[in-house]
């Protein structure tokens, strides 16, 4: 342990990574040479916890907090130090979203065992010699594990489908050697002229543009904005590969796991080797071997979900977020943060190209281009011969569907048409399970989850009924819950899986699957499912929101919206733009390759403003227009938005708590608070829900009013105070 002496104490800020609310000072020990960014281990209460040197070292006086109560920092990590950029990046990010800088911290230093150096990892090679006997699970070795490579035991048991024991046993003989992996090795070193395409003037264009400053390595945002299938991800690697020939590292963030395979083998063909990964599908040790891979700047690229812009990054050249639209880069619990908006400062931090991607740019990113903040770059036509899809309206109040069905006889024949072509076809329905609500035909009962205030949703092939909101999920009852009524309940509205079905009556001998967020998370099940939709052996494909991001499904020529005013409907500040966004993704999934696709809209209002301008092709004359109408409310990115959810399990104290913040609301001139209002889902696990809602101009300093206000009183502990920075979420 180190030791401290009370003459001439230096102390040190550190930083911990957890949810404290400041920074923490320590005494330095003697002799100890401290430099902010060290990673450190210090006492804090009865635990030991890691933090960072937050900054210099100075001499203990006499406001500081007595001598012989400081404790002392207790550990150097032997890693290199968080850089100053990282530092200041969890400052930033701590005051824009209003999180201590610990929590940020901890979103940073999410694998502590990483601070500690691991075990060297082995990896297997075959030697000259041969085993002196042949079983079939030692042939398996062999044909797995080629001369040259390099494979770790685990990957290997798993590619020959043999146990660890199989591979001592070569060992022993000789014919395995076993050996230590290097970082190169593991992350392996992408190679930027490995395989290139040739690119047609408009993608070359758009390349000399992005990769303007790469060598100057000055901070720049470009908004790349492409019709699907234009080439965008081909035109982000080759600006990766520029960079990676500056010496500089890329991250590309992915709104969406699965996506991330996807783009792991295109990433492969193109630079010969994977990139390094990083979302919440890694098992413990492949995180802690990333996050220190990272740390010693030894990853050169990496495909990530949001949290991967909160990793200790030395020298990025690069960050690409794909998609840049997607809702799922929005972080909704503990630090609320928007990655692509974090990624911009990120980049501007590292000197860094900042590319937004996207076929459906958000308002914001159209909005900052438009004015000149971002660089517009554009790719309006799809590569090769593939034209974009056409996308037609069914108006369902002429053309409705059968009773109890939801495909209207227009949409099945289109369909046929494709299905008649060899080609795959896609429904997509945004609604999870078999229908919405569940009823009781005989005295009316809903069926509602017992602690949310949220209808069960019927999941007819597990037999179940789950609450959307909180998880909880119970079995279909045989009678009424309530009335006791046998054979009574009736589902209510199309869930995916009641399209399957309907698909399974109208085409029975064709092979259908649905795609929905309830298989991420079930490791290798949607994976799996995409594999099979790959290889041509699903002839309809019917999914929810997943299959609106950016798979690529090379044999689909028929794209159909069972619900196209679904979105519609809710009042968020972003229905219409949603609506758009993912009609227009979904359409663009039709297509990609040589042959045309079709797409069609179901609804029963074909006039609605949103569905007309998506069918006229009017993108921009459509973002315009919601321009034009948020300007003149002032709301976003005219005007800012904070939200700020109560919540607490009981509902009179939390009453009595939100009207003492509404009389607490500081007086300015440019900050409206709306509110308290209860939430449009007012409670949730037990927990009731109010919310205020904070509107301020461009300039408002949003953030310093909701602090003077919020420390005007405490909040009691029962009750739960989330504040969201630009929300997305307004439930
Ligand atoms: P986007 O990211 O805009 O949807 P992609 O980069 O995925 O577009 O390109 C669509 C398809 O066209 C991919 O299969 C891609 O490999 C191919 N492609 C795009 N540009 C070229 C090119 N210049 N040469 C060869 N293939 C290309
Ligand atoms: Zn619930």
């Amino acid at each position: 342990m180190l030791r401290t002496e009370n003459d001439d104490m230096l102390i040190v800020a550190v930083c911990l990574a957890a949810t404290v609310p400041k920074v923490f000072h320590y005494a330095v020990p003697h002799g100890a040479e401290l430099v902010p960014g060290q990673f450190v281990l210090v006492p804090f209460g009865r635990k030991k916890l890691s933090g960072v040197i937050w900054e210099k070292p100075r001499p203990w006086q006499e406001n500081d907090p007595p001598k012989d109560k400081l404790k002392s920092v207790e550990q150097i990590y032997d890693i290199p130090a968080l850089s100053e950029e990282n530092r200041k990046f969890v400052d930033w990010v701590s005051s824009y979203v209003m999180s201590p800088q610990g929590s940020v911290l901890k979103l940073l230093l999410s694998v502590p065992d990483a601070l500690s150096p691991e075990k060297p990892v082995t990896g297997w090679q075959v030697s000259d010699k041969r085993p002196s006997r042949m079983t079939d699970a030692r042939q398996r070795v062999f044909a797995a594990l080629l001369p040259g490579m390099t494979m770790r035991t685990g990957d290997l048991t798993e590619a020959a489908s043999v146990s660890a024991s199989t591979l001592t046993s070569l060992e022993k003989e000789g014919a395995l050697i076993k050996s230590a992996l290097s970082a190169e090795m593991l992350f392996g070193k992408p190679d930027p002229t490995y395989s290139r395409v040739q690119f047609s003037n408009e993608q070359a264009e758009a390349v000399t543009k992005l990769t303007d400053n790469i060598e100057t390595r000055g901070f720049q945002c470009h908004l790349l904005d492409g019709v699907t299938g234009s080439g965008k991800t081909e035109v982000f690697f080759e600006v990766i590969a520029a960079s990676l020939t500056n010496g500089k590292s890329a991250l590309i963030l992915l709104p969406e796991i699965a996506l991330t395979e996807q783009l792991l083998a295109r990433f492969e063909d193109r630079f010969g080797c994977p990139p390094a990964l990083w979302h919440s599908g890694l098992t413990a040790s492949e995180r802690r071997r990333t996050w220190r891979a990272v740390a010693e700047g030894k990853v050169k690229v990496m495909i990530a979900a949001r949290s991967g812009l909160f990793l200790p990054w030395q020298d990025l050249g690069v960050i690409v977020v794909d998609e840049e639209h997607d809702p799922g880069f929005k972080q909704e619990e503990g630090v609320i943060y928007n990655a692509r908006d974090m990624a911009v400062v990120r980049g501007r931090l590292a000197d860094a190209t900042v590319i937004l991607s996207s076929a459906t740019p958000s308002l914001e990113s159209y909005v900052n281009a438009r004015d000149g903040r971002y660089h517009l770059v554009k790719l309006p036509s799809r590569h090769g011969s593939a034209g974009m899809p056409d996308l037609s309206m069914i108006d369902m109040r002429i053309d409705p569907p059968a009773r109890g069905q939801w495909l209207s006889p227009a949409m099945v024949s289109s369909m046929q048409d494709a299905l008649d072509r060899g080609k795959q076809t896609l429904l997509f329905l945004n609604r999870r399970g078999y229908a919405p609500l569940t009823l009781c035909r005989n005295c009316g009962h809903r069926y509602a989850c017992s602690d949310c205030d949220a209808w069960l949703v019927e999941h007819r092939s597990k037999n179940i009924m789950a609450c959307h909101q909180c998880g909880s999920v119970r079995n279909v009852p045989d009678k009424c819950e309530e009335c006791g009524e046998v054979d009574c309940l009736t589902a209510c509205g199309p869930g995916v899986e009641r399209v399957l079905e309907e698909v399974g009556q109208v085409f029975p001998d064709k092979k259908a699957a649905v795609l929905s967020s309830d298989m991420v998370g079930q490791t290798g099940e949607l994976q799996s499912q995409l594999n099979l939709i790959q290889s041509g052996e699903i002839d309809i494909i019917i999914g929810t929101q997943i299959i609106a991001k950016g798979h690529h499904f090379p044999e689909l020529g028929f794209a159909g919206v069972v619900d196209a005013d679904l979105g519609l409907g809710n009042g968020d500040l972003r229905a219409a733009e949603r609506t758009y966004q993912t009609l227009l993704q979904v359409s663009g999934r039709a297509g990609r390759e040589a042959s045309k696709g079709t797409a069609m809209l179901q609804s029963y209002m074909p006039d609605h403003p949103v569905l007309k301008a998506l069918i006229a092709g009017e993108r921009d004359i459509f973002l315009e227009r919601e321009a034009e109408m948020r300007a003149q409310s002032e709301m976003p990115p005219f005007g800012r938005l904070a939200g700020l959810v109560l919540s607490g399990p009981d509902i009179a104290a939390l009453n009595n708590f939100s009207r003492d913040l509404a009389a607490l609301i500081p007086a300015s001139d440019d900050v409206r608070v709306l509110g308290p209002a209860p939430a449009p889902i007012a409670r949730i696990r037990n927990r009731y829900r109010l919310r205020f809602l904070i509107k301020a101009g461009k300039q408002a300093k949003i953030q310093q009013f909701i602090a003077s206000w919020l420390a005007k009183t405490k909040t009691p502990s029962q009750i739960r105070v989330a504040i969201d920075i630009d929300p997305y979420n307004f439930l």
